[in-house]
Formats: C-alpha cells, sequence, structure tokens
C-alpha cells in the first residue's frame, strides 16, 4: 500500500497523475525482485507475482509477455533476481503494470539441478505465501536471495534449509522459543531447556545417533506450535506436540543462533535423525502461518520416492552404478550426503514459482 514510498529507486517519473483516466502518466517505480508465480492471462498477458525488495508481495500484469518477441517474456522466469519498472497499478484488481524487466542476477547451477529446483521452489512458496501483499518486508527479499546465492555456490545442506526456517520465522515475528519452555498448562512453566545455559557453546558437532547414545528412540520434549516453542519432558507429556529428543533440542538451539550462510558451512551437517524432527516441527509451524498445503512440499516428498524407488531396483540389479543417471556436472545428486539428498524434503517444487500457462 505504502509500496511506492518504500521502494529503493524511485522512479523516475514524478508524474504525479494520480487519476488515470487523465493523461498524466503514472508513476512508475524501479525494484528488484523475484518471480514467485506466473498464470497465464487472456490471450497473450500473464499476471506474476513477485517477491520484491521495496514493495514486499505485489501482483503484476505483464502485457503481451506470452509472446516470444516481448522482451518481459523470457525474462520473467522464477530464480533469477530481476530489475522491473512497475508503474500505476491498473483495473479493478489494481494490479501493477509491468514495464522494462531485466536479469540482474542468474544462478544458472539452480535451473541445472532437479533437487535445487525443488528446494528453490520451496523457498519461493514458503515466502510467498507467508507475507501478505503489498506489505514491504525486505528482509525476506534478502533471505530469498541469499538462499538462491548460496545454491549457486554451493550444496545446500540440512542445517542450511533448517535456518532458512528459523529465519523467517524470525522476520515474520514467530521465532519459536527454543531455550524455554512455552508450556502452559497450569502457569506459564518457562523451564530452561537443554544443554544450553551458561553461555558456553554446545558444539554443533556433538550430535551422536541414538545408536550410539544408546538411548533407543527416547524423544522425552515437544514441539508446539500452538504454543510457539519447545516443551519441557514434564509439559510435552501433557500437551499435544510433535515430540523431540535431547538431540533434536541442541540443534534447535545451535540453529537459532546462526545465520542461514553460517548453517550453510556448518560441519558436520545435522544428522538425519535430527533433522527429520526439526523438519517435521518447523513444517508444521510454517504450514500452521501459510493455512494450507504447499505444493513444492509435495513434489520433494515425490522426488524422495522416486530416488528411493530408484535405490531399490538398482541394489536389485546388483549394479554398482557406474553411470548414476541424474548426475551431470554441477548438479546434486539427490542423496548425497551434502544435503538436499533425502533431505529433499527440505526441497520444494519449483512449480510454485512457475505457476503460470496452466
Ligand atoms: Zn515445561
Amino acid at each position: 500500500m505504502t509500496g511506492e514510498r518504500n521502494s529503493s529507486k524511485k522512479a523516475t517519473k514524478p508524474g504525479g497523475g494520480r487519476r488515470r483516466s487523465g493523461k498524466a502518466p503514472a508513476p512508475s517505480v524501479d525494484v528488484q525482485a523475484f518471480v514467485v508465480r506466473s498464470t497465464d492471462y487472456r490471450d497473450s498477458d500473464r499476471i506474476v507475482t513477485l517477491i520484491t525488495n521495496a514493495l514486499g508481495k505485489v501482483s503484476v500484469i505483464a502485457r503481451g509477455a506470452r509472446k516470444a518477441k516481448r522482451r518481459q517474456a523470457g525474462c520473467l522466469a522464477p530464480y533469477s533476481m530481476l530489475k522491473v519498472r512497475l508503474s500505476g497499478r491498473v483495473g479493478h484488481n489494481r494490479l501493477w503494470h509491468l514495464g522494462d524487466c531485466r536479469t540482474i542476477e542468474a544462478y544458472p547451477n539452480i535451473q541445472a539441478s532437479l533437487p535445487k529446483l525443488a528446494l528453490a521452489g520451496y523457498f519461493s512458496e514458503v515466502c510467498r505465501d507467508s507475507v501478505a501483499e503489498h506489505h514491504p518486508e525486505p528482509e525476506v527479499f534478502q533471505l530469498l536471495r541469499q538462499s538462491f546465492q548460496l545454491m549457486q555456490t554451493g550444496t545446500p545442506t540440512r542445517a542450511m534449509v533448517r535456518a532458512f526456517e528459523m529465519t523467517l520465522l524470525r522476520i515474520l515475528g514467530l521465532a519459536p522459543n527454543v531455550t524455554h519452555c512455552v508450556g502452559t498448562i497450569d502457569q506459564a512453566c518457562g523451564a530452561l531447556l537443554g544443554p544450553i545455559v551458561s553461555g558456553g557453546e554446545t558444539e554443533p558437532t556433538g550430535y551422536s545417533t541414538p545408536e550410539q547414545s544408546g538411548s533407543a528412540d527416547v524423544r522425552p520434549y515437544g514441539f508446539s506450535t500452538a504454543r510457539g516453542g519447545l516443551l519441557c519432558p514434564d509439559c510435552a507429556r501433557r500437551e499435544p506436540c510433535i515430540p523431540l529428543d535431547d538431540q533434536a533440542i541442541l540443534a534447535f538451539q545451535s540453529i537459532d543462533r546462526l545465520s542461514m550462510a553460517e548453517a550453510a558451512t556448518m560441519r558436520p551437517d545435522l544428522p538425519e535423525t535430527v533433522n527429520g524432527q526439526l523438519r517435521v516441527a518447523l513444517l508444521d509451524r510454517i504450514l500452521d502461518l501459510v493455512g494450507h498445503p504447499l505444493k513444492s512440499v509435495l513434489f520433494i516428498e515425490k522426488l524422495k520416492l522416486d530416488k528411493m524407488k530408484a535405490n531399490m531396483e538398482q541394489s536389485d540389479e546388483g549394479h554398482k552404478g557406474a553411470n548414476a543417471p541424474s548426475q551431470q556436472a554441477g548438479q546434486v545428486p539427490i542423496s548425497t550426503d551434502g544435503a538436499p539428498s533425502d533431505d529433499t524434503d527440505d526441497t520444494e517444487r519449483p512449480p510454485s514459482s512457475q505457476g503460470g500457462a496452466s
């Protein structure tokens, strides 16, 4: 709504003309943007949802965007940072009109990798569906940009994906409390949780697998979306929650202290058993926020299933994998230990941003 005022680069045309009926040119504004949804409209137009640095999430109409000759057409692909010129909101839907459009930061390594595309789709869809339109959220824009940059330069890790989710929730004022119990059965509990305490860094590398620790699958703690954070064992027994073990509590506290970039370099990465717990908890929080299933999550699940199936078939044939099918140069194998592997859960699908064409 107040978008224009916040735009980083103000329009060249002071325009002023408030009334569309008049001759005065509509005011325009230049912004940086990511396409997070694109839908065909009428014969040759496209309605595109953008996450911008200055205006937040906005919907724009791209006239003639489906005609190949228009420069816009090639420019409106997802997973590239664009510079676009928007002018006067038009029509009864009050859509911005898309003018000039060009790519200013591309991420070819994402485009070249299905797991990365899936993850980029997840990041895009979560950002798109967790923010309101016309509400400037420059930090969300930067988070999305940083996630793409990290995927361009490296292999996404489980910790990075969890840090993305935690950071987004923090930006939106919904960060889960991971240090004190949020249980409120009789009264606010507030018990200090886990091995944090004393400022003495808890080693993110200190995770042990259930086998190592000898603790089969003991999950006395909990995560409560309704309460907005972690539960101590006492409260977890009495409140609805997602069960967590002490390793997950430790991981939550570690991730909470890291930026996404820091988490991306955390070694070793979160163990799968720990990551799975955080993923379920954070996804529950995110789904509660967006209020509907995320297509990108379903897509990632499908990738995982396909991969499992392929693995089973491969082992059945006793192949020693001279040629891993989906592994081309620059691609992230869905299952490498790195991260997006089976971690594919983290990934999400591209469709969210591409949407469109249907
Ligand atoms: Zn408690």
